[in-house]
């Protein structure tokens, strides 16, 4: 087969590198980029609509963000917010809604009503409920089946209508490869079924050795194969000091719709991840989503090749002195411990949707088991990084940047939300490596302003 040569060259076909291909395409004067994606199709992994929560994590009603991390997301939020109203996806794969974080108790009332006070600042749009307007506009939230009250101290802070919350990433990928391809005088070509098995550079120039026996080359890569990246990287040299924590995250569903909206509880700080909350599904008639949960996976990626990706897996956690040290500390904490062993008690077939639903019950008192069911196939795995030189699990994002041509990308949530933020980093620096201009006017005008 003839080799073939492209300036730039995205690995992974989930909503990271579809993102990058539309930037590198639309706003920059790079003429040809190929996105290289192993499975038949886009978004078949974690960015797939039911996978994920759907959610514009914009950060005002995730209460794990502190506020200058909800300062971040925001930007990147509302680019997404923004491409999408600019191709006229907004009521098609875009939706508006009602949201809101919820907090129940004394002690997380009092949390929210200051965090509202703060937050507010930065999200003019919020709303301070009280028990009384939850009744009205989120009941199940406040009733039990017998239709009492709950006797706890409930309040919310949130946002009725006219804001976007929702979105189906997998169609979002999908449009921002068909668009990239439509941008005129570019070759932007997608090969599917193409996994990469090694990249290595040669020269001045990067040659990528695909399963299916392809014979690729370019200027510059960027590896967007979320919990792959690592492994990607790993065989090339780089990013030795890291390892990958797969955190599977899986849903329940209700039967019929009980929510209005997205409801979000209070993060306890000391958690790793996210606490538990309900979303209309987009994909399921609006009936409620309850979850992900959090299960430690020794998988890269769920519902496919099950022995490939135990041994990827296992050889990019990278298992020694320092991985042990960080997963003791971690279960040292009598909370997280309990927390971590709950996650795991709701993937254990019979007692898993019990242990769920008292959960779930802090959000809808008078959910019951026959109003659940497990969503078979839905979910995913979140790529959280292991940082072994300082011995912490990092909650966010990662990145590999050699300066050296090549880039490697960790994204675990809010990796969609971010993916149009992370790919405008990421364009500017293969702009920077390969000396190309990138039009910031359009960028901002279309994206930002
Ligand atoms: C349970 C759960 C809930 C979440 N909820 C939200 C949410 O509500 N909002 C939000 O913003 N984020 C959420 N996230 C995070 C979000 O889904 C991810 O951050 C995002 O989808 C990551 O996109 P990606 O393109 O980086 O990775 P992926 O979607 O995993 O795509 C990686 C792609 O690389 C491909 N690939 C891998 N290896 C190779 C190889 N060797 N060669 C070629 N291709 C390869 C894969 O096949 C895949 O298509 C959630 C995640 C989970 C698991």
């Amino acid at each position: 087969m003839t080799e073939k040569h492209y300036e730039v060259i995205v690995v992974g076909g989930g909503i990271t590198g579809a993102a990058l291909l539309y930037e590198l395409a639309r706003y920059t004067d790079i003429k040809s980029i190929a996105l290289v994606e192993k499975y038949e199709g886009l978004a078949t992994l974690n960015s797939r609509g039911t996978a994920n929560s759907q959610t514009i994590h914009c950060g005002d009603i995730e209460t794990n963000y502190t506020f200058e991390k909800a300062q971040a997301v925001k930007k990147k939020a509302d680019m997404i917010v923004k491409y999408g109203l600019q191709h006229g996806y907004n009521e098609k794969f875009m939706l508006q809604g009602q949201k809101m974080a919820m907090a129940v108790g004394d002690a997380e009332v009092e949390a929210l009503k200051e965090r509202f006070e703060q937050f507010k600042t930065l999200y003019p749009y919020l709303e301070f409920y009280t028990k009384a307007d939850l009744k009205e506009i989120e009941p199940k939230i406040i009733f039990d089946d017998n239709g009492n009250e709950r006797t706890d101290n409930v309040v919310a802070m949130g946002v009725k209508s006219g804001i976007y919350t929702t979105v189906d990433y997998g169609a979002m990928t999908n449009s921002l490869a068909d668009n990239a391809k439509k941008e005129p005088n570019k070759n932007v070509e997608v090969y599917l079924n193409s996994k990469v098995e090694f990249i290595e550079q040669i020269g001045g120039k990067f040659s990528i050795r695909t399963e299916n026996k392809l014979s690729l080359t370019a200027d510059a890569v960027v590896v967007n194969a979320g919990a792959h990246s690592l492994f990607l990287a790993h065989k090339m040299g780089y990013g030795k000091d890291m390892g990958t924590l797969s955190m599977a995250g899986s849903f329940y569903l209700t039967k019929e719709k009980l929510l209005n909206g997205k409801v979000y509880m209070m993060q306890s700080p000391k958690l790793p991840f996210a606490a538990l909350h309900g979303d209309p599904d987009i994909l399921a008639n609006g009936c409620t989503r309850f979850g992900p949960t959090a299960l430690p996976l020794p998988k890269l990626e769920r519902y496919h090749d099950n022995v490939g990706s135990f041994l990827e897996c296992m050889k990019t956690m990278k298992l020694g002195k320092d991985t042990f040290k960080i997963f003791f500390d971690l279960l040292a904490d009598k909370d997280i411990r309990n927390y971590i062993t709950r996650q795991v008690l709701f993937e254990v077939p019979i007692i898993n949707k019990k242990l769920f639903v008292l959960d779930a019950r802090k959000i809808v008192p008078s959910l019951k088991e026959d109003q659940i069911y497990y969503a078979k196939g839905f979910g995913g795995v979140r790529p959280q990084v292991l940082d072994k030189k300082n011995h912490v699990l990092m909650l966010g994002e990662a990145s590999i940047d050699t300066s050296d041509g090549i880039i490697f990308n960790m994204t675990p949530s809010p990796g969609a939300t971010s993916c149009l933020g992370n790919a405008y980093r990421d364009t500017l620096k293969v702009c920077e490596f390969l000396g190309k201009k990138f039009d910031e006017a359009k960028f901002n005008a279309e994206l930002v302003e």
